[in-house]
This record gives structure tokens, C-alpha cells and sequence, in this order.
């Protein structure tokens, strides 16, 4: 089916994306993989080309569009071209619109022009050791001294956690914490007290970084508070919609390049004498894959139509991303059977999306959480 939420400014945008990834991405994406983290250039790079802060007002130097369209643009190329590890998404999709919708006149004069230059790159910092999938866990805690708030705690597995200039950090600002004592603090690089801990080994997205945080004792100005005081799970639920959304569009862009690379070796594979594809059950498995990932892409499509006109509940979000996500993961493991031996090695792409993907099913909340959502908003 001919895709239709796209207009000729979109396939422009996508034609930038391309020679930005042949230009800037690809030739040093396996030197990224082997650091464990990408260059600082590059995010400079992808800030000259005006691929930051697409949502952004023109006047801090964005792009000054909620057009989601563009940004499930960026998420279908940047996986298609296997490259997760420079986190555009994360910091565009999943980070700026608590910096655009949240900050004041003086945060964002402050924060936008780097966020979207590239200078600044940015982190969330929800995750604890102790809690992940249940916020209300977090321990990470301020207290109010004045003209500054007091942090202390620790969060784990955080994107960008080593290259992050600003971390939005989720902390305590009450004493039992939970729904209403939650509140978003932006941390500055170089501010005292606060220490980036490992790289941690991951088993794909090897360019990504991903880091433990350590706040000890850290001053973090009163004017760094992001949002509503105890406001932070009330903002979180806000932003999250999006952040699943754009992992959903991420992993059905997956899918759908997995099949057509599978379908073109089945093509050329040959078992016994004959190509693979002349083998009924490889004939199926392609002829299912492909039903699944037409039936989800009508879905995403519409998903991204509303988001754009501002129309995307949570439920739906939830829905995108566990549904999405669960198919790339069923998607990648039988492409992977299809390519036999050479699915394993890592030279291959099937290989490398098995495990880079591997992760969408847990991150920006499990497929059990996301069914959690529906479920309670169906059933109460
Ligand atoms: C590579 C990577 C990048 C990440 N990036 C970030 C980041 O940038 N910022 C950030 O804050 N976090 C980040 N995370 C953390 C991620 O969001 C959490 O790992 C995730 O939310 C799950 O939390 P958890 O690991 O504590 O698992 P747990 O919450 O301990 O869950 C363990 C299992 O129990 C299930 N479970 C939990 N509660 C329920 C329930 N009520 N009903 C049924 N099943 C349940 C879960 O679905 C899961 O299967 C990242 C994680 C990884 C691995």
C-alpha cells in the first residue's frame, strides 16, 4: 500500500537525512561501535544541518515545527540505515518537548540555541537501580536549601549518559515522593557532585552510550527547576505518548527493512539445488511477515497523522509501541532463522538489528507496562 501521510517537503527532508547519514554517520559508525559512543562533531554536524530541535521556535535556531511527520522521517532513516547509536530521537522526540513546552522565557534562551546547535546534548534520567518501570520507586531526592535544591541519589541506564551536557533528572522534592512529590531538575555538566559512572556493556547498540549517574551533594540552582514543583509525574505521563510513539515508528521502520533484506537473500540462497524463496514454508514466512507489517504500518501511519494535529491519547501511544515493538522483535528473529549461519555473524545487518533492536520491547516502558495502560483505561 502506497504510504500517503507524506508531502513532497517530507520526501525533501528525507533526501537531507540520507546524505546526512552517508556523510556524517556511516563512515565512522563502526569506529563509534568499537568506542562505545559517537563523536561530539557529529552532533554538531546534525545540528548544522538542522536535523536539532526540529520542534523547536525558529528564533532559539530550530526548526520551529510540531509536524511529527518529520521526525518519524528521521526515526525510519537512521534505523534503516542501522545507525541507533547518534540518538537524534531521543533528544528531539523524547527530550525536547520538555525543554519546548516546559522551560521559561529564561531556560529556554538559555538551553535551546545549544540543544539545537548540537553543543548541548541532552539525557532523561528516570531510572533507578531500584526502579524502573515503577516511578514511584525513585529515591533520588532534593531538599530545599534556600536558593538551590540539595541532590543526592543515583539513576541508571542512561542514554546519552556519558556525551549528556543537560540531564533532566526525576527527583523527590517531597519526602514520600510518589505522584504529587516528584520534580524534573535540569543538571548542568561540571556541576559539582555530579559524577557519570560506567559506559555500560550493552549487548547491541554498541555506539549508543549508556551510563550510570551519580549525584552526591550537588547545589542545583532554583532556576533549574524544570516545570511544576512536585509537577513531574504529571509531566512525564504528558511527554511519554510521544517518546512511545517514536519508538513504535522506530521499530516498524526495523520490520519492514528486515523483511526486504530477507526477501532479497531468499532470493539468491540456495538449499538443494533451488533458490530458498521456491520453498513453501520460506514463501510463508515472508507472505506473514509482510501481513503483519502492512496491517502495523497502516496503524503507525494514522498514529503519526495524529500526533501531528495534536490528536494522539496515551492509549494509543501504548498501543503503538508494545504491538510495534513485539513485531520487530518477532520480525528480527525469523529473518535472522531465514538467513541460517550467516544471520548469527555480526557483519551481517540481520545480526546487527537482532540485538540493537532487542531493547524497544523494554525501554520508554515495557510491553507488560504499555498493557498495563490499555488495560486500565478499558477496565478501570
Ligand atoms: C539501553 C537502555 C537505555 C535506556 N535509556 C534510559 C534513559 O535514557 N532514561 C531512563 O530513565 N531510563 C532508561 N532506560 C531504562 C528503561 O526505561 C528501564 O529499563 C525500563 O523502564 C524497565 O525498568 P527496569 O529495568 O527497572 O525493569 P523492572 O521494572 O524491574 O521490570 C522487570 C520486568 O518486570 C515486568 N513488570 C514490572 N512491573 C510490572 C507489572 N506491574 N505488571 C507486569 N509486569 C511488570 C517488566 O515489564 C519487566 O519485564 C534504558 C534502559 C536500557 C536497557
Amino acid at each position: 500500500m502506497k504510504r500517503q501521510i507524506f508531502a513532497p517537503e517530507h520526501d525533501a527532508f528525507r533526501e537531507t537525512v540520507r546524505s546526512f547519514l552517508a556523510r556524517e554517520v556511516l563512515p565512522y559508525y563502526e569506529q563509534w561501535e568499537q568506542d562505545g559512543i559517537v563523536s561530539r562533531e557529529a552532533w554538531r554536524a546534525a545540528g548544522k544541518q538542522g536535523l536539532l530541535g526540529l520542534a523547536a521556535d525558529e528564533e532559539y535556531g530550530g526548526g520551529g515545527t510540531a509536524d511529527f511527520r518529520y521526525s518519524a522521517v528521521l526515526a525510519e532513516e537512521f534505523t534503516r540505515a542501522g545507525a541507533p547509536g547518534l540518538a537524534l530521537g531521543l533528544h528531539n522526540d523524547i527530550i525536547g518537548p520538555y525543554l519546548t513546552g516546559l522551560a521559561t522565557e529564561e531556560q529556554k534562551r538559555r538551553w535551546l540555541p545549544g540543544f539545537c546547535d548540537g553543543s548541548l546534548i541532552t539525557a532523561i534520567a528516570m531510572t533507578e537501580p531500584g526502579a524502573g518501570s515503577d516511578l514511584q520507586g525513585i529515591r533520588t531526592h532534593a531538599e530545599d536549601r534556600g536558593d538551590h535544591w540539595l541532590l543526592n541519589g543515583s539513576k541508571t541506564f542512561i542514554s546519552n549518559g556519558i556525551l549528556a551536557d543537560l540531564v533532566i533528572v526525576v527527583a523527590k522534592t517531597t519526602p514520600e515522593g510518589g505522584a504529587h512529590g516528584l520534580s524534573l531538575l535540569v543538571v548542568e555538566r561540571g556541576t559539582e557532585g555530579f559524577e557519570r559512572g560506567r559506559n555500560l556493556d550493552k549487548i547491541g547498540q554498541k555506539a549508543q552510550d549508556t551510563a550510570e549517574l551519580f549525584f552526591h551533594d550537588v547545589h542545583v540552582p532554583k532556576e533549574n527547576l524544570l516545570g511544576e514543583l512536585h509537577g513531574a509525574f504529571v509531566h512525564l505521563m504528558t511527554n511519554l505518548a510521544q517518546e512511545r510513539l517514536s519508538i513504535a515508528v522506530a521499530a516498524i521502520a526495523a520490520a519492514e527493512h528486515l523483511l526486504e533484506i530477507t526477501t532479497e537473500y531468499v532470493k539468491e540462497r540456495e538449499a538443494f539445488g533451488r533458490p530458498l524463496a521456491t520453498k513453501q514454508h520460506i514463501r510463508f514466512e515472508i507472505a506473514e511477515m509482510a501481513t503483519e507489517c502492512a496491517v502495523t504500518r497502516a496503524f503507525l501511519d494514522r498514529c503519526i497523522e495524529d500526533h501531528s494535529s495534536g490528536g494522539l491519547d496515551a492509549v494509543h501511544a501504548s498501543m503503538a509501541k508494545w504491538w510495534a515493538t513485539e513485531l520487530q522483535k518477532r520480525v528480527a528473529d525469523r529473518c535472522l532463522q531465514l538467513h541460517g549461519g550467516y544471520g548469527y555473524m555480526t557483519d551481517y545487518p540481520v545480526a546487527r538489528a537482532f540485538t540493537d533492536g532487542r531493547i524497544q520491547t523494554i525501554y520508554g516502558g515495557t510491553t507488560e507496562i504499555m498493557k498495563e495502560i490499555i488495560g486500565r483505561s478499558l477496565l478501570g
